[in-house]
């Protein structure tokens, strides 16, 4: 968000918001000449809104505008964008791919089907140093030197050769490691996060729940639609009160440990007004609904029943006097 707002437009790449990602007609509106790409997230972090793929890449593709998805939350496993219509899909790989907290990586992955040649985007289509002979006196483009994949060529030629964003082997190599265990790891996650977020719907002080797999979300049925097998391993809840009695409650739990991250073997717990999304500007930080009475789970390997557990002890806690 700080990224969008505030560091790209010192590149010249400047961004629109919308209010609903799923509200064609708002996103429409906003498209012009100048326009190249639609980024979102696919599951929402906190919120766990989920993006209605198909139809915004319909319509984008009409326009020639690519569409980028913030795959991270609910990982390939559970959800697979290109499929329905997305053209880059980008992960931090820090999260449920790696699995463990231990590595910082990211990928980002080209479907080879947007036209990147279609006039939108001149360095496609510009003769370049970079991928020229210029001592045989062959100057080629992007698109010209590596055809239906010139996305990804251009990522790894122009933009991870001079701007360095390489990983090193020894994250390389914890982060595959925990990609072996993907599927293991998020069908238990995900099977222990809806247990919790349905046992939170019921308790004292927890004013609302948001976990897109919930019957009462109105987003279960792009859930169902887009991850049949679960939304996800993160869920936010909001708590009656003030800020208060969110720190409490952080202070009180056991099991759960007080960290930003998400996707880990381990259980984490956030205020993500104070921590992940301090550098959101108030007003987009309340149209997400991250307000300071809410807090972020990530569930992990831990029973669930120790977990719910955990939370009941320190909502009571939280609320002692
Ligand atoms: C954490 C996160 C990122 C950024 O990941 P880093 O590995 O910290 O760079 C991007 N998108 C989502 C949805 C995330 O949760």
């Amino acid at each position: 968000m700080d990224a969008l707002s505030d560091f790209f437009p010192q590149f010249g790449i400047h961004t629109d918001f919308v209010n609903d990602i799923n509200d064609l007609a708002e996103v429409e509106s906003r498209i012009g000449p100048d326009t190249r790409a639609v980024f979102a997230e696919t599951v929402a972090n906190p919120s766990t809104k989920i993006l209605d793929i198909e139809p915004l890449a319909a319509m984008l593709h009409r326009h020639g505008v690519a569409l980028i998805v913030d795959n991270t939350v609910p990982t390939p496993y559970l959800l697979r964008p290109i499929e329905f219509g997305a053209d880059v899909v980008v992960h931090s790989t820090t999260k449920g791919i790696g699995g463990h907290g231990n590595a910082l990586g990211g990928a980002v992955v080209d479907s080879g089907r947007f036209d990147w040649a279609n006039g939108r985007f001149p360095q496609f289509t510009r003769k370049e140093l970079g991928v020229s002979d210029e001592r045989g006196g062959v100057w080629c483009t992007y698109a010209e030197r590596y055809g239906a994949s010139m996305f990804a060529g251009r990522v790894r030629n122009a933009y991870l050769h001079n701007l360095g964003a390489v990983m090193s082997p020894a994250n390389a190599y914890l982060q595959l490691i925990g990609l072996e265990t993907l599927p293991q790891r998020m069908t238990q996650e995900v099977d222990s996060a809806l247990r919790i977020a349905r046992h939170l719907e019921h308790v004292p002080h927890v004013t609302r729940v948001n976990y897109s797999g919930l019957d009462s979300s109105q987003d279960k049925l792009l859930a169902d639609r887009y991850t049949p097998n679960g939304v996800g391993q993160v869920l936010s809840f909001g708590l009656e009160g003030d800020e208060s009695r969110v720190a409490r409650v952080v202070e009180a739990v056991r099991v759960f440990c007080y960290a930003a991250n998400i996707g880990d073997t381990h259980s984490l717990i956030v205020n993500p007004a104070r921590i992940t999304h301090r550098e959101v500007p108030c007003a987009f930080r309340q149209a997400a609904g991250v307000d300071d009475r809410l807090l972020r789970l990530s569930i992990g390997l831990e029973s669930a029943e120790d977990l719910i557990a955990d939370l009941d002890q320190a909502i009571v806690v939280a609320y002692c006097d």
